[in-house]
């Protein structure tokens, strides 16, 4: 028998020390970090992509704050693909393609795909294209009926304020500004509809000054893809519909299969970076690394819906896990993810401190209100429902999906789920959970001198603690009110 001499350490085994700190204020702690060498965040935290964690609603506030979601791939190609849209259409310097609708529909029609489409106007076009009116949620509104044609109710062309293609885009400001409205079109030289921007937009860029962009000031997203055949269209589905990053996301990432996907990726579609996982071994992120991952995801057996670790006797305790596939990942130039069992904003410190680049997070911010589900009312409290993506009902879905049928209930039994299904409190809005963690994270940062992340890495000491270092930690000796 073969025992590892090293002693496998979780978040509870250990604290931080505290340090000496010239830090006068929290404001002037950086969180910022790399999620990939391409992709830059201002928060090191980045949603599961699990179907009760993360769909297009929770991506977007995601990228918002500064952080990414991964959007889980329990569904169909199409479906996942329709997401990554939803995402990059929720915002950008300029809509480069807004959505058009022709004068004889009516506003019926307009008022339908600008709710599916979650915008508030639409482009009214003729059959070239050419700009002949702007239709939005007043004119519906406003309007008697809703089998008014939408050239009833639309401003005209000649009312409406325009600017061409190649003015800067400082100058659209100005324009929305000095005649008060909300939306401007861009046309080229033969008056055809080439994009538009709008005053939310720019709102937007004013109230989430830190939020995860593309060149393009569209919001980020990323999208996870299995290991079958055809993930590789799912990733290609994704791509063209303007994903960030790719991850490759299955339980034992150190796998043949999963080697064989990140190069048939960084082949076939070199533009997207790849982060692939999991894994908790040194060896598991050299060889993702070599396979051309440019991050690699570190957890197995640490979720919080995750029963791995009892059904197959597998897994690292992911304090150890994070610290061994951070020390070759720097070497290497891959930045980790520490990927599961993250309770509080102390283990955020610890995964950061142990020297991941951020921290994955799934049950935590499952019982916000950005993620997919309803709230459940249950004993006078709200709740929400988590579930492993190997749950049984999880792994039912996933075969419904690939079959595009219902699966019959004697194929039940031969799952072998290693997650379960759950329920966490309701915690409101993802935003005011962001604060909690992120305000925790900085103050962490302040006990340990650290302007920055690589300054907490570098500065950090661990002391392993006893049980009784565990009970004192929490609060003890008195009754919580
Ligand atoms: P949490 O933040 O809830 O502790 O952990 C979330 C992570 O648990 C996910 O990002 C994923 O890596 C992992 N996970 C999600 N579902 C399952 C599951 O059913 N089984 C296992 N083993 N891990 C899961």
């Amino acid at each position: 028998m073969k025992i590892h001499e090293k002693v496998g350490l979780t978040f509870d085994d250990v604290l931080l020390v505290p340090k000496h700190s010239k830090i006068a204020s929290r404001k002037n702690i950086r969180t910022n970090t790399w999620l990939t060498p391409q992709i830059q965040l201002a928060i090191p935290i980045i949603s599961a992509n699990m179907d009760t964690v993360t769909e297009s609603e929770m991506a977007i506030a995601m990228a918002r704050a500064g952080g990414i979601g991964i959007l889980h791939r329990f569904m169909t190609i199409p479906q996942q693909a329709e997401m990554v849209q939803r995402v990059k259409r929720a915002e950008s310097f300029i809509v480069e393609h807004p959505l058009t609708i022709s004068a004889k529909a009516t506003l019926e029609e307009a008022s339908r795909i600008m709710k599916e489409s979650d915008i508030g106007g639409l482009v009214v076009v003729d059959n070239e294209h050419h700009l002949i009116g702007l239709l939005t949620t007043r004119d519906i509104l406003l309007a008697p009926s809703m089998d008014v044609p939408v050239e009833n109710a639309m401003t005209p062309r000649a009312r409406l304020i325009v600017a061409h293609r190649d003015e800067p885009f400082s100058n659209a400001r100005d324009t929305l500004y000095q005649h008060r409205i909300e939306k401007l079109p861009l046309v080229d030289k033969e008056d055809h509809i080439v994009g538009l921007v709008t005053a939310q937009d720019l709102f937007k860029i004013h109230e989430h000054p830190e939020a995860t962009k593309d060149q393009k000031g569209r919001l980020r997203v990323g999208a996870a893809i299995g290991v079958n055949p055809s993930d590789l269209e799912r990733a290609k589905s994704c791509a063209e519909a303007g994903v960030d990053v790719l991850v490759v996301d299955v339980a034992h990432g150190h796998m043949d299969s999963v080697l064989e996907m990140v190069r048939i990726l960084k082949k076939e579609i070199p533009s997207l970076p790849v982060i692939a996982g999991n894994v908790a071994t040194a060896e598991g992120v050299e060889d993702l690394a070599q396979a051309g991952a440019d991050a690699v995801k570190v957890g197995v057996g640490s979720g919080s819906i995750c029963i791995t670790r009892i059904v197959t006797g597998f897994g690292i305790p992911q304090l150890t896990a994070i610290e061994e596939c951070s020390e070759i990942g720097k070497k290497l130039g891959i930045p980790i993810i520490a990927d599961g069992g993250i309770r509080n904003s102390g283990d955020i410190t610890k995964a950061l401190a142990a020297g991941a680049s951020s921290v994955m997070l799934g049950s935590l911010l499952s019982g916000t209100k950005e993620s997919p589900g309803a709230t459940i009312f249950r004993n006078g409290q709200n709740y929400k429902v988590v579930r492993g993506m190997a749950s049984l009902t999880a792994n039912i879905t996933r075969r419904e999906v690939e079959q595009q049928s219902e699966i019959d209930w004697d194929e039940w039994s031969e799952v072998i789920p290693e997650g379960v299904e759950a329920v966490v409190p309701y915690r409101g809005n993802l935003r005011e959970v962001l604060h909690q963690l992120l305000g925790g994270l900085r103050s962490g940062m302040s006990y340990c001198g650290a302007l920055t992340l690589p300054e907490l890495i570098e500065k950090a000491e661990f002391i392993q603690i006893t049980r009784s270092g565990q009970i004192e930690s929490g609060v003890h000796d008195v009754t919580v009110l």
